[in-house]
């Protein structure tokens, strides 16, 4: 891939970046997510009919996010960011926190985050690290039953889709990297870069979109990311002109 270095690239990423720190994908989990269904856990309608379970099923996740560790896909992405000369985004679609911890700073939590709540009265959006209950009054205005994960459940609109469209359409390198394709609007993302931009899916096994792809790479993200890195690291030191000698 010969890529000019003032170039913009957009990268997305999905559960399977997470895969191997010990976070379960959902398609790995037969469509359930940690032996939960999605629609009970990650839905406006799942919410209302069993608050307590949604609260523990999210309370549970947050804690798990102590026992792991960003690994080498998350440090590579947070080099690729440092090094580039050029515009940068990193959108993921997960509520983890690895890319940050890994270094990440343009990044994009399209469906929120498992360390924030917010609140559904006064609208108050707070990190949060420990356990809510139903009964968790809300630290800003006080009222009991408001507090919800500040993640983006099933029906619900992702979080800045306007800046995420318009870095879209100018960037000239997409990548797509452990995302099963299942889940819009992120699967329809490679639909909207410029007809001139490269596009690019790294993934253990073919997404649903990857047709939509100029190239699938297949294998584990602690792979091919870094080896992306060093690829993209090797244009830097030898720029790409646009005409030759
Ligand atoms: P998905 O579970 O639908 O698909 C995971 C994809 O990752 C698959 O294509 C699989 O082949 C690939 N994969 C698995 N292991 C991999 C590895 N080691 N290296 C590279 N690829 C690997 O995930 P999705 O497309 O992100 O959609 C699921 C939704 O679930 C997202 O919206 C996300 O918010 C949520 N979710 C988040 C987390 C998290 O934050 N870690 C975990 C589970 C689900």
């Amino acid at each position: 891939m010969q890529l000019p270095t003032s170039s913009s690239i957009v990268i997305l990423t999905g559960a399977g970046i997470s895969a191997e720190s010990g976070l379960s994908t959902f398609r790995g989990g037969g469509g359930l997510w940690e032996n939960h269904r999605v629609e009970d856990v990650a839905s406006p309608e799942g919410f209302i009919t069993d608050p307590q379970l949604v609260h523990r099923f999210y309370n549970q996740r947050r804690a798990q996010l102590r026992t792991v560790q960003p690994n080498l896909a998350h440090l590579a992405l947070a080099e690729l960011e440092k090094a580039w000369p050029g515009d940068f985004m990193l959108v993921t679609q997960n509520v983890d926190d690895l890319h940050e911890r890994a270094g990440s700073q343009k990044l994009v939590h399209m469906h929120g985050e498992l360390a924030k709540v917010r609140c559904m009265l006064c609208g108050e959006v707070l990190p949060w690290e420990g356990d809510t209950q139903p009964g968790t009054p809300c630290p800003t205005c006080g009222k009991k039953k408001s507090l919800r994960p500040h993640v983006v459940w099933f029906g619900e609109v992702p979080f800045a889709l306007d800046c995420i469209g318009r870095a879209l359409e100018k960037c000239g390198l997409f990548v797509a990297i452990g995302t099963s394709g299942h889940v819009y609007p992120a699967a329809g993302f490679v639909e909207l870069v410029s007809p001139f931009a490269y596009t690019l899916e790294l993934n253990l096994e073919a997404s649903q979109v990857a047709s939509g792809f100029f190239e699938l790479r297949s294998g584990k993200a602690t792979e091919l990311v870094p080896a992306l890195l060093k690829e993209l690291l090797a244009g830097i030191q030898a720029p790409v002109h646009a005409t030759g000698p």
